[in-house]
């Protein structure tokens, strides 16, 4: 790596899943508010709609996510009854009309921890409360590890089509030191049984930046991942934070690759897919060239949400379980990350979001154009805000403020255009980063560019 690249790669910036981001939303947020939204949605929205299962059968030491190990079953079970009970209370307040929810995807967590009856009961809860769109899409993520043929079979009668699985590293050492030991050969065989199963859409995680890694170990997966051919591949950095969650200590900091070996296996990674026929997609995504990610990247229609690149394009995304994040046309909405106050208020026949935020006609505005930058590599702010009614010269002070990032030649200006180079798109957030009004740099409140 060029050395005037390491401090934009050590920057901490957010990753802009949401903008504003979700460390903007208020704590004191009232879930009447989160009811009165879904109230107020047009009758004829399309929906999407994001399930989170906070359980798994055994934690990986990287893990960033809202998940734990349950002592038993029955707190699952439990959980299950609170979300359809959740979900029932929401779709009587929801007007509109049945049939619109274009998008389901269920997330953890591991939400293959459940039992094929939980899952399909969460299912059928959300059909009757909502209604499915028939030929939308049905996502979940799973682990290779939990998945059997007939397992395979059954996720596809209940009607998902897509799949997600963290795959991480195939190298031996990597697994051992991160606790997750899943062999090329089990993920090769659940690859199999899914597309015997029928689903049109399998998309592997990978990982750099993890204990034991390497180029040669990164470079070997991404060969071994893209031989199996799922039509996506997503790629992201380890964020090493054991101060806030707790299990990472289990991986020693002393082992970790430094920033320039991080973005040596990051554009390792990069190399390897292209080598193998996939289009780089945004920050951290890959597809192959048919994949609708792909033919969405090119028509510059790709999005961004709290799953990373889609191309959902719903009025509205409702949320249901601890900590999930819901948005609406006014704003966002996050229900309570702890599963005891979030099953508190459901039994108090209250809505479980505890933090929000309502968005202004300016945060709308950049939303758009990070949202551009991030899915384009290149948008033109000025265009965006004078279409939602700010003045053409808003963004007049950016060229002084990507001095920094132009002079290193990862911002490319070009009469009011920024744009990212294609070879620099791993910074992507620090160039997005400009256009956002709340961002402080400050270290350990985001995860690093790289
Ligand atoms: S399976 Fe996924 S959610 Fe569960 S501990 Fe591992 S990384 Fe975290």
């Amino acid at each position: 790596m060029d050395k005037t690249l390491i401090p934009f790669a050590m920057q901490d910036v957010p990753r802009y899943t949401s903008y504003p981001t979700a460390v903007q939303f208020q704590p004191d947020f009232s879930g009447r508010t989160a009811d009165d939204w879904l109230v107020a949605l047009d009758p004829e929205a399309t929906l999407s709609v994001y399930v989170h299962i906070p359980f798994c059968q055994q934690l990986c030491w990287y893990c960033g996510c809202n998940t734990s190990v349950p002592n038993s079953y029955d707190r699952a079970a439990r959980y299950v009854d609170y979300l359809v009970r959740d979900i029932r209370r929401s779709a009587a307040l929801f007007g509109g009309k049945k049939g619109r929810v274009t998008h389901l995807h269920f997330g953890g967590g591991t939400p293959t921890y459940l039992d094929d009856m939980h899952i399909a009961e969460i299912v059928d809860a959300i059909d009757k409360g909502f209604g499915l769109a028939s030929g939308g899409e049905m996502a979940l993520e799973s682990d290779p590890r939990t998945l059997t043929r007939e397992r395979a079979k059954v996720l596809a009668g209940i009607g998902f089509n897509r799949i997600s699985f963290g795959v991480q590293d195939f190298a031996a050492p990597v697994q051992m030191k991160i606790n997750r030991i899943q062999t090329y050969g089990l993920v090769a065989a659940s690859t199999e049984f899914l597309r015997e199963a029928g689903f049109t859409s399998i998309n592997f995680d990978l990982m750099y930046g993890l204990p034991a890694q390497t180029v040669e170990s990164v470079a070997r997966t991404a060969q071994q991942a893209a031989g199996l051919k799922p039509e996506r591949i997503s790629v992201f950095g380890y964020a090493h934070v054991p101060w806030f969650k707790k299990h990472q200590k289990m991986i020693n900091d002393a082992e970790l690759p430094g920033i320039t070996q991080r973005y040596n296996q990051a554009r390792t990674i990069e190399a390897e897919l292209a080598a193998s026929g996939y289009a780089a997609i945004g920050l951290d995504h890959f597809a192959l060239p048919e994949d609708a990610l792909s033919a969405a990247a090119r028509t510059h229609t790709l999005r961004r949400n709290f799953q990373g690149y889609t191309t959902d394009v719903s009025d509205a995304l409702l949320s249901f379980g601890a900590s999930a994040i819901g948005e609406f046309p006014q704003g966002f909405v996050q229900s309570a990350r702890d599963t005891l106050d979030w099953s508190q208020k459901i039994d108090r026949n209250e809505s479980p979001v505890t933090r929000g935020l309502a968005t202004t006609p300016e945060d709308r505005m950049r939303a758009e154009v990070i949202e551009r930058l991030m899915c384009d590599l290149t948008v033109d702010p000025g265009a965006i805000a004078q279409k939602h009614g700010f003045a053409a010269d808003t963004f007049a002070d950016i060229g002084q403020k990507l001095e920094d990032a132009a002079a290193a030649g990862i911002a490319r200006i070009d009469q009011g255009r920024i744009s990212v180079p294609p070879e620099h798109r791993l910074f992507l957030r620090t160039v997005a980063a400009v256009f956002d009004k709340h961002f402080v740099s400050a270290p350990n409140r985001h995860a690093k560019a790289v």
